[in-house]
């Protein structure tokens, strides 16, 4: 232990440095804080040893009751929180306590912006921690001693949270950790034992060890609170400010979430279960790699953080903690996978979860708006993953709708089919790139006169969702872009015969356009659904659409182009012009430009926009560089 034995000064990692100047500027009035992270560490690290405890009973010495002390020296200036959990070997200060640890770190503070109203709210979602203990000292000093390890191996940690720290053998009496605030001169008011008392209350009174505050001339450090798993308390006597505490202290989240369900399930597979939804999307919620799940505990033990065995994907954003009485003490991650019990748990928490889910939805549309801005892509996963739950799932949903004048996700199917026309069968959706070229689509021309509503879906995932969701309450879902879409529903005749005779009626332009456009287009035909517009493009059933070319694009799997069909409206004066022209050369880019639009109006790229500025130019300024029909061929 030669190597261990002198005094080193070290560097904090650089987005430790940066994430210090920062908490030390942007949470400046929330100052408090630190007490809370501080005895959320120490009740970890208690957790931590009472696991460990369970292959290694010895780690307790004898002293198994774990517990956390508070000490305040006011005329110091100094406090003191002790914990005599697992504590901490040299190496193990050196990579908690000199850097951060999560991936994703700088990509976080990338995103800060200097403006320390935002900055302080993106930080809490980080969660501070340990280093918030310089938001209100000059000076911090952490003794620890690794549970097993002897005396004096335990290590003193030291810095001024400038930039460096250094780090030195020390002896401490028993295992555990004591972290020294040495108070800056204007946080002087946190050296009171009252205020103390009142912070601890305030937000660590869910802590299920005993928090004790130890008073000058007093040998017996009183309990602060009742040291009691809130989870394991009866609900009626739960205040809502502790389920709050309890949520900031699990999630390292600053803000209040939206809303919880504590749940004892009791019989064969007995569990207690509480769960949030919090307030806003965890700044990594859509990295693959990052931590999701319950925290959980067996019989009150603390087993693990983040056991993502208990609840599906499509509700990663729920936090919380699980207590099985069925699951073994020594269950690991990969056994998780394979238990029975763990099955039927998960089954109970998601339908638990989406009665939360629902009743939010039905109780308080406010805040359930606010959980689909900031979960809804994530809820919409649940199509393709829960078919169990299918129809939950999709009650869940929120679509924008031709029914708003402005882009909003605000409908529910419900809704939708309760408003829908009398001879109304089925669902109508858009596919499109944003809510600006959806209102803009043709394709809702005929829809518009008859007066039905259209579901409008522009995130990139909805064209995949769709695939999993055909029906609702015995309802199909249509997509109003494919070219089998059949309208009588709606009150326009489905008459075959009718098509028929206006397809003959029109054989000759279709059999013009349709060579002209060879190459750029598989089929011309007469749209039924435009009523407006002169031309729109529709896919056939089975096509992928815009949404999923992209996802496929950015995955790198192009899908090949297939060629469109166009369809167009023959009362259009447009086509009624090109059905009188004769002239070849102006036939061709009136055509072209029929198709290009179609194109546009969808928000589309034009493949060759170059041809299509010339042929737009060249009927622009037609009437001069064409003083008569059948000269300009050439
Ligand atoms: P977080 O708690 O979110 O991981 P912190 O910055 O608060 O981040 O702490 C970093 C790490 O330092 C913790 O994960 C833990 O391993 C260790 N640590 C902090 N406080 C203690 C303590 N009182 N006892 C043992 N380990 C601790």
């Amino acid at each position: 232990m030669v190597a261990t034995a002198e005094r080193e000064t070290l560097g904090f990692q650089a987005e430790v440095k940066q994430l210090l100047h920062l908490m030390i500027h942007s949470l400046y009035s929330n100052r408090e804080i630190f007490l809370r992270e501080l005895i959320s560490n120490a009740s970890d690290a208690c957790d931590k040893l009472r696991f460990e405890a369970l292959a290694t009973p010895s780690l307790l010495e004898d002293s198994p009751e774990l517990a956390i002390t508070v000490e305040v020296d006011d005329k110091a200036r100094v406090i003191r929180i002790s914990d005599n959990g697992v504590g901490m070997s040299r190496e193990e200060v050196i990579d908690n306590l000199g850097t951060i640890a999560r991936s994703g770190t700088a990509q976080f503070l990338s995103q800060l912006s200097g403006d320390s109203r935002r900055d302080a709210q993106l930080i809490g979602q980080f969660g501070v921690g340990f280093y918030s203990a310089f938001i209100v000292a000059d000076r911090v000093e952490v003794t620890t001693r690794r549970a097993g390890l002897d005396a004096d191996a335990a290590v003193l940690w030291s810095s001024d949270g400038q930039g460096e720290f250094t780090i030195e053998p020390a002896t401490r009496d028993a295992r555990g950790t004591t972290v020294t605030l040495h108070l800056k001169e204007d946080a002087a008011e946190f050296a009171t034992t009252y205020r103390i008392e009142s912070l601890v209350r305030r937000y660590s009174d869910h802590i299920a060890f005993p928090v004790k505050l130890a008073e000058a001339g007093k040998d017996e450090a009183r309990a602060l609170n009742t040291a009691q798993a809130l989870w394991t308390r009866p609900r009626n006597e739960i205040e809502d400010s502790e389920y709050i505490e309890f949520y900031k202290h699990i999630a390292h989240d600053a803000q209040a979430p939206l809303a919880w369900s504590h749940h004892k399930v009791e019989g064969t597979r007995e569990f207690t279960g509480l769960m949030y939804v919090p307030a806003h999307a965890p700044w990594d919620l859509w990295n693959r790699e990052a931590p999701r799940g319950l925290k959980l505990y067996v019989q009150r033990v603390f087993i693990m953080d983040d056991a993502e065995q208990f609840l599906p994907l499509y509700l990663r954003f729920m936090r919380g903690v699980v207590d099985s009485a069925e699951l073994s003490l020594n269950v690991s991650r990969e056994l998780l996978q394979q238990d029975a019990h763990v099955d039927a748990i998960r089954k109970a928490l998601t339908r638990k979860a989406l009665d939360m889910l629902e009743k939010l939805a039905a109780d308080e549309p406010e805040k359930y708006r606010t959980v689909w801005q900031q979960f809804g892509e994530v809820l919409k996963e649940g199509m393709a993953e829960d078919f169990a739950n299918r129809e939950r799932v999709a009650a869940l949903l929120r679509f924008d709708s031709t029914a708003n004048d402005e882009a909003a996700a605000s409908v529910s199917l419900p809704d939708y089919l309760a408003r829908r026309k009398e001879s109304q069968k089925h669902i109508y959706y858009l596919l499109a790139e944003s809510p600006e070229a959806a209102r803009a689509s043709p394709q809702l021309e005929m829809f518009r006169k008859h007066g039905v509503e259209v579901l409008l879906l522009t995130e990139r995932i909805d064209e995949w969702m769709m695939q999993h969701l055909r029906e609702f309450n015995e309802a199909e879902l249509h997509d109003i872009a494919r070219a089998d879409l059949d309208l009588s529903d709606i009150g326009e005749a489905a008459d075959d015969k009718l098509d028929e005779v206006r397809e003959q009626a029109h054989a000759a332009l279709l059999d013009r356009l349709k060579k002209t456009l060879s190459g750029r287009a598989e089929d011309v035909r007469i749209s039924r659904r435009l009523t407006d517009s002169p031309a729109c493009l529709v896919l056939g059933a089975d096509e992928p659409g815009i949404q999923m070319r992209r996802i496929m694009e950015a995955a790198g799997q192009p899908i090949p182009e297939t060629l469109p069909v166009l369809e167009i409206n023959p009362g259009h004066p447009l086509v009624e012009r090109l059905e009188a022209l004769e002239d070849k050369s102006h036939f061709a880019d009136l055509a072209h430009l029929l198709l290009d639009q179609a194109r546009l109006a969808e928000g589309r790229q034009l493949k060759d926009p170059g041809a299509f500025v010339q042929r737009l130019n060249r009927l622009l300024l037609e009437p001069v560089a064409r003083p008569a029909e059948g000269n300009a061929g050439g």
